[in-house]
């Protein structure tokens, strides 16, 4: 998606220092047709099946981003409320509505049951009870999967590995079991799935084909006990290459899922990061170049608020210039203006020659970057822009003082 062309960085036919002139600094560039290719490529990775694609919308809830996954007729995953609101008003089909969380409310029940989503991803026994209370209130059948901790280790970061006995999502094989047998018995509930999501950027192919023997395992004693599945909801987490990570191409992704399923079901994915990651960058400038005795630090004007993941990942992200200057590379801590020590995007990290009032591009920030962002230190949020072909335009305005 990216290249320079006379030492200037291009998103497809956009100039991201044009653009960085007109909007202003930080802000998050999106390129659409690499949005396109990632979802077609994961889509067609998995054309052999019945599936659905449930875009997780946490990853990137931009709304005219919904808008051209609802167009291919993408699904989402969604985790409250507001993202249940937002894809609906996007054109998302509610009937590819997955819905996930250990902390459901009431309130957030309720709208999901009145927009008839595709299925609520159960992760404890009284959420079970209190669907099936607040369907029965409103006449209504909930469509239920549960979602099982398969006890994975998907050997990612420990804060994003979501499927080991300790983490607080879904329920171990057992204890869902007899969660599906308490489901049977209630008449507001109807079993239609099983979930899980066994972490994020997982970059090990085995994990996934771990996850879909357990699974099939689990089906054929789940159909003894006469609880037939229709959907089997094998979640997100496919990662994507932010450093020199080997990762897993999307033909490899299905076979692994696939390989031990059986064939009879729809399979559902819910992809976040794959499907934006690299879809976007974070714009941000040069405030001041700062060298002490110990370090050389280049201070930008985006932070911590606007990208979390370097300080609670310590995730790493390739940082380029916007322009291209002749001259010696040095290395710089390139470090945001938040009273905090972790807003840091990158430490002793080589850059081609910098001055002061010089944009760098923040790489491959698509996915939980925009999403995560606050007002932490009372900073209003970045803008974000889309590029379509020739064209960008301003997809969100900067948030106002
Ligand atoms: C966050 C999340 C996803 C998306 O994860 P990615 O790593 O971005 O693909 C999918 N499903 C559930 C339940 C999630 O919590």
């Amino acid at each position: 998606m990216l290249k320079y062309k006379n030492n200037l960085l291009f998103i497809d036919d956009v100039s991201v220092f044009d653009a960085a002139v007109k909007v202003g600094t930080p802000f998050y560039i999106y390129g659409k047709k690499k949005l396109l290719e990632n979802y077609k490529a994961l889509d067609g990775a998995f054309s052999k099946a019945k599936h659905i694609i449930c875009y997780a919308v946490k990853a990137n809830e931009n709304p005219h981003i919904l808008k051209i996954l609802a167009e291919k007729g993408c699904g989402v995953d969604i985790v409250s409320v507001g993202e249940l609101n937002l894809a609906v008003s996007c054109g998302i089909n509610p009937k590819k509505i997955v819905f996930a969380g250990v902390g459901k409310t009431d309130d957030e029940i309720t709208e999901a049951l009145k927009k008839d989503i595709l299925m609520f991803n159960v992760e404890s026994v009284p959420e079970l009870f209190r669907i099936d209370k607040i369907a029965k209130s409103l006449g209504k059948i909930a469509r239920i999967s549960f979602r099982v901790n398969p006890d994975i280790n998907a050997k990612t970061h420990p804060h994003i590995t979501t499927g080991l006995p300790h983490n607080k999502f879904g329920l171990c094989f057992e204890e869902a079991f007899e969660g599906y047998l308490l489901a049977k018995e209630l008449k507001n509930i109807k079993i239609v799935g099983l979930h899980l999501h066994i972490g994020s950027q997982i970059t090990d192919k085995d994990s996934f084909e771990l996850a879909s023997k357990k699974v099939s395992g689990y089906i054929k004693k789940l159909s003894a006990a006469k609880i037939k599945l229709r959907y089997i909801d094998m979640g997100g987490g496919l990662g994507i290459k932010y450093n020199d990570e080997k990762i897993i191409t999307p033909a490899e992704y299905a076979k692994a899922v696939m390989s031990n399923l059986p064939k009879n079901h729809t399979i559902i994915l819910e992809p976040g990061r794959f499907i934006v990651g690299d879809t976007g960058i974070l714009v941000t400038k040069i405030i001041y170049i700062k060298k002490t005795s110990k370090k050389n630090f280049l201070i930008v004007d985006a932070g911590m608020n606007d990208l979390v993941r370097p300080a609670i990942y310590g995730a790493y992200h390739d940082i380029i210039p916007v322009a291209l200057r002749e001259g010696e590379k040095h290395n710089w801590d390139i470090a945001g203006p938040i009273c905090e020590s972790s807003d840091i995007f990158a430490k002793d990290r080589q850059m081609p020659k910098v001055s002061e009032g010089d944009c760098l591009a923040i790489l491959c920030t698509g996915a939980y970057g925009y999403s995560m962002s606050s007002n932490y230190n009372m900073r209003p949020r970045p803008a974000e822009v889309l590029v379509e072909g020739k064209k960008w335009r301003v997809i969100r305005c900067r948030e106002k003082l």
